[in-house]
C-alpha cells in the first residue's frame, strides 16, 4: 500500500519506463482502479482499508474532528510519521495510538483480526489502522515514563511500527532519521524484506509512506523519485524471495494506495469564513458549551462542527463555508436527506441501499471529476462524528490547517476530486480477474475471499 500514489500519476511514470519492478508486476498481472472514499485523507481511507468498512462505519470522519464526547479536536495530523517527528507527544498519540486503540469501531473488524481469528498469521509495518489480537509492549520505555503513554497495544502477530513496537528483532535502521530521503519506507522495506525471506506470513499489508511525504513536500517531482525508491523497495522484496517469479509463484500481490493527490497553487483559511462566531479553538482553551462552531480544515477537506450555543442553522454555517475561495463542493444533511451546493446550484440526495436518489440539479456533480462522488459524501455525513458541514476543495487550492500549514507549491489530497481519488491497483495471483468499479474498501474484502473467510 503505497500512501497518496494517484493512478494517473502510476500510468505515467510506468509509461515512461523508469520503474522496473512495478513494470515488471504489470507485465505479469492485471491492472485496474479503486477510488477512495471521502475525505481522501489518510487516516480515513487507511481504516477503510483495514476494515472494509466505509466512513459511515468504521467511526474515523478526517484527519481533524471534533469529538463531542471529549470535547475537543483531534488532530491526527498530515501522518503518523510526521506526527512523531514533529510532536507534540499528545498529537502522536491520538495518531498512533488511541486512534486504533478507541476512536476506530468496535463494531467493525480489521483484516487482521478477521484472518488471525481463523488461525492465519498477519504482519503490518508503519500501518496506523493496526487493531489486532496480540499484545505488543513498547520499546522504548523512556516515552511511557516522560508521556505516559500506554505500555502496550494490540496490533497483529507480525507487528513492526517505527521502531516503537517491533513484534521480533529483525535487522532495522532507524525510520525516522530522514523523511525527505525515504526513512519511513527504508525501514519498512527491511522488514518487508526479512519477512519474506523467512516466509512466516499468511497476510502482509506492507505500508509505504513517504511517496505521500514527498508529494507534500514537493509535488509531482519530489513524488517521482519518491516512487522510484519505492520500485526499489519492491524489487529487494521481490529478490528476498529469489526473483519475482518465485515471489509470485508464493504469493498474491495487490499494490494500490489510499487517496491520489494534486498540485496546490492557493490556500485559505476556512475559518475566516466564521471569524464573527466564537470558535471552538483546537489548541489551548476552549469550552465546547460557551461556543458556536468548531471548524476542522486540513489539506484540501474541511468540516464544520456546529455547537449547541449557535445561532446559524447547519444551512447557514454551509453558506459560510461555500462563501470560502477554497471551496468547490460544500455537504451537509437536512432531515432524511443530503444536500449538495456547488457554485450556488443546489442538489438533494439520498442513499438508500445502492440505489441513488436525486432531485434538483441532477448533474451537478460530473462522474468523472467526482468519481461515485454523492454515494461518498453520504457515507461521509452519515459518520457517527462528522461534521454538519463537509467541504471540497477546488482544483489547486488547499485549506489551510489548524497548525497554518499549507503545501502550496507541493501537493495534497482530501477532496472529492478524481485526482486525489482515484487509484492504481496492479494485481498478481488472484482467482478471480479485478472487478470493475472497485472501492479500496474491497481490499479488506480480497484478503477475507481469498482465505475463504467471506
Ligand atoms: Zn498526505
Amino acid at each position: 500500500m503505497i500512501d497518496g500514489l494517484a493512478a494517473n500519476f502510476l500510468e505515467a511514470e510506468l509509461e515512461s519506463g523508469g520503474l522496473r519492478n512495478l513494470a515488471a508486476l504489470h507485465e505479469r498481472g492485471e491492472y485496474g482502479q479503486a477510488v477512495s472514499v471521502f475525505p481522501t485523507v489518510t487516516p480515513v481511507c487507511l481504516s477503510s482499508i483495514a476494515t472494509g468498512a466505509n466512513v459511515s462505519e468504521h467511526g474515523i470522519p478526517h484527519i481533524v474532528w471534533f469529538d463531542a464526547a471529549q470535547g475537543r479536536v483531534i488532530d491526527y495530523g498530515s501522518s503518523a510519521g510526521a506526527v512523531l517527528a514533529a510532536g507534540p507527544l499528545s498529537v502522536a498519540r491520538d495518531a498512533m495510538i488511541e486512534m486504533t486503540r478507541t476512536h476506530l469501531s468496535s463494531d467493525v473488524a480489521t483484516v487482521f483480526e478477521s484472518l488471525e481469528a481463523a488461525g492465519l498469521a498477519t504482519a503490518t509495518v508503519s500501518f496506523t489502522c493496526f487493531r489486532g489480537p496480540v499484545t505488543h509492549k513498547i520499546r522504548f520505555p523512556g516515552a511511557v515514563r516522560r508521556g505516559r503513554w500506554f505500555e502496550t497495544v494490540e496490533g497483529p502477530s507480525k507487528f513492526f511500527f517505527f521502531n516503537l513496537y517491533e513484534s521480533e528483532q529483525l535487522n532495522t535502521p532507524f525510520a525516522l532519521r530522514s523523511r525527505a530521503s525515504g526513512s519511513v519506507d527504508a525501514y519498512g522495506a527491511a522488514v518487508a524484506s526479512q519477512l519474506v525471506e523467512r516466509d512466516e506470513f499468511d497476510y502482509f499489508l506492507y505500508y509505504l509512506p513517504d511517496l505521500d511525504y514527498a508529494a507534500h513536500a514537493g509535488g509531482g517531482l519530489s513524488a517521482r523519485v519518491a516512487l522510484r525508491r519505492v520500485d526499489n523497495h519492491l524489487g529487494t522484496m521481490f529478490e528476498a524471495a529469489g526473483g519475482i517469479d518465485a515471489f509470485l509463484e508464493r504469493y498474491v500481490i495487490v499494490v494500490s494506495s489510499d487517496h491520489g493527490f494534486s498540485a496546490v497553487r492557493e490556500s485559505s483559511r476556512l475559518e475566516e469564513k466564521f471569524s464573527d462566531l466564537r470558535l471552538l479553538r483546537s489548541r489551548g482553551a476552549g469550552d465546547p458549551k460557551e461556543s458556536d462552531v468548531a471548524v476542522c480544515a486540513s489539506m484540501r477537506a474541511g468540516a464544520v462542527y456546529r455547537l449547541p450555543g449557535c445561532t446559524l442553522d447547519v444551512r447557514g454555517l454551509a453558506s459560510r463555508a461555500e462563501a470560502c475561495p477554497a471551496t468547490d463542493a460544500v455537504f451537509f444533511m437536512e432531515g432524511e436527506e443530503a444536500v449538495a451546493r456547488r457554485q450556488g446550484e443546489e442538489l438533494r440526495f439520498r442513499l438508500s441501499g445502492s440505489e441513488l436518489l436525486r432531485s434538483g440539479s441532477v448533474d451537478l456533480l460530473d462522474g468523472d471529476i467526482y468519481p461515485q462522488g454523492l454515494e461518498r459524501a453520504w457515507h461521509a455525513l452519515n459518520a457517527e462524528r462528522s461534521g454538519d458541514v463537509l467541504v471540497s476543495a477546488a482544483g489547486g487550492w488547499e485549506f489551510v490547517d489548524l497548525a497554518g500549514r499549507d503545501h502550496v507549491g507541493g501537493a495534497s489530497h482530501g477532496a472529492l476530486t478524481s485526482a486525489d481519488s482515484v487509484v492504481p491497483v496492479l494485481a498478481a495471483g488472484l482467482r478471480e480477474p479485478l472487478p470493475v468499479g472497485l472501492s479500496i474498501t474491497d481490499f479488506a474484502t480480497l484478503a477475507r475471499a481469498h482465505f475463504h473467510l467471506t
